[in-house]
């Protein structure tokens, strides 16, 4: 038997200033507002703001602009992401992934948005040991993830795929991409932080004041709800317990991206056992963690994406000595019986009181 889940992350909930109670009410209520409002396409939720929600990037994609230009930075931002879409997909042929991914070449030209974050990547790969790693694609295809057609694999094929697998094994110079034959990448875990700091800016050349773009459950925010508001106390997201689908914690997030790895988030049973999405590059199999979830919180969001999935590979206690050592971003992060958050960010979280049971670890 074969179950598959789907879930996202990050559940947003506009918040305005005050004290973190009062605000917990008005983000629910906010919430409601927002599910009942998106049954059209787009509206104007209040005056000088505009929303819009559309499907790409495999996701339910949510972008809200406050101010005088907010519509037209909405119109422009939508076109942006179809473009990353087919620059980044793996399905999409004529994306540079593709022309990478199906080229007997051992160079391959892409555009400079590709090479750049392809670059990030590998430098990411540097700092987290490898557990980050872009050419993980065999793997992911040989478990199913890419078709929906989940299988376990054996060893022999999971050896195989692995050979294929090492970050050291692409190079970027320029705009032209050096890779060792049999060479796949998936920009999967990477991509939406990417693209989600690429909309803020875009949305940034208008005459806008605030915005908070959500691509399913990856958030990133900046400004106000009005223009030059100095008593706006900033936006608050709801963090998805795993699986149960409520909010466990609020985060203030500020003009910061939110972005959640978990095991969750994407997964499929056989014979009672559970495999998830997350790959660990020196075992050819879904990563082994004690994390359930880790949302990282950065002004990068393209850290934050792949650390996120990085930190969820390393587990609880190497991920902690890897922040403290690091001090790149902060977290909040899951265990069965523990919620760990960095100092940096504790006072901008508090935790649901259904979930107050849970142990509070200020790493
Ligand atoms: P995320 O949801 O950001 O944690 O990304 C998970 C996705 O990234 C998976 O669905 C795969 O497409 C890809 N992936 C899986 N394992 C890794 C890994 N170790 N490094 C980089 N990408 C990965
Ligand atoms: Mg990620």
């Amino acid at each position: 038997m074969l179950l598959q889940n789907l879930h996202s992350g990050i559940i947003v909930l506009y918040a305005i200033g005050g004290d973190f109670f009062l605000k917990r009410i008005i983000c629910c209520f906010l919430l409601f507002i927002l599910l009942t409002s998106f049954n059209s396409c787009t509206f104007s939720q209040k005056e000088q703001s505009a929303s819009k929600q559309i499907f790409a990037l495999d996701t339910v994609i949510t972008l809200t602009v406050w101010g005088n230009d907010s519509q037209g930075a909405i119109d422009d931002v939508e076109k942006l992401i179809y473009e990353y879409e087919n620059m980044f997909s793996t399905t999409v042929q004529t994306s540079d992934i593709s022309k990478i991914n199906t080229s007997t070449e051992s160079e391959v030209q892409v555009s400079d948005k590709t090479a750049g974050l392809i670059s990030r990547s590998l430098s990411i790969s540097e700092l987290t040991n490898g557990d980050f790693d872009i050419t993980i694609y065999p793997l992911v295809k040989l478990w199913g993830f890419t078709t929906d057609e989940y299988r376990v694999p054996d060893s022999d094929e999971i050896k195989a795929a692995l050979s294929f697998v090492d970050y050291k094994n692409i190079s970027v110079s320029e705009n032209i991409v050096k890779k060792k034959s049999n060479t796949q990448i998936d920009l999967g875990a990477i991509a939406k932080g990417y693209i989600s700091s690429q909309i803020i800016d875009e949305i940034k050349k208008y005459d806008v004041c605030g915005a908070v773009v959500n691509l399913g459950g990856n958030v990133q925010c900046f400004g106000t709800k009005e223009y030059g508001d100095t008593s706006f106390g900033g936006y608050s997201v709801g963090v998805e317990y795993p699986e149960s689908g409520d909010c466990y914690a609020i985060l203030n997030i500020g003009d910061k991206a939110a972005i959640t790895s978990g095991a969750y988030q994407r997964n499929f049973i056989q014979n009672g056992k559970t495999y998830h999405h997350i790959i660990d590059p020196k075992t050819g199999c879904p990563a082994q963690s004690d994390i359930l979830s880790v949302t990282v919180v950065s002004e990068d969001a393209v850290l934050a994406d792949a650390l996120s999935t990085a930190l969820f590979i390393m587990g609880v206690q190497e991920a902690t000595d890897f922040l403290k050592e690091q001090k790149c971003a902060d977290v909040i992060m899951l265990s069965d019986d523990t919620v760990y958050i960095s100092k940096g960010i504790s006072d901008n979280v508090e935790l649901e009181k259904e979930y107050n049971h849970l142990k509070k670890q200020i790493i």
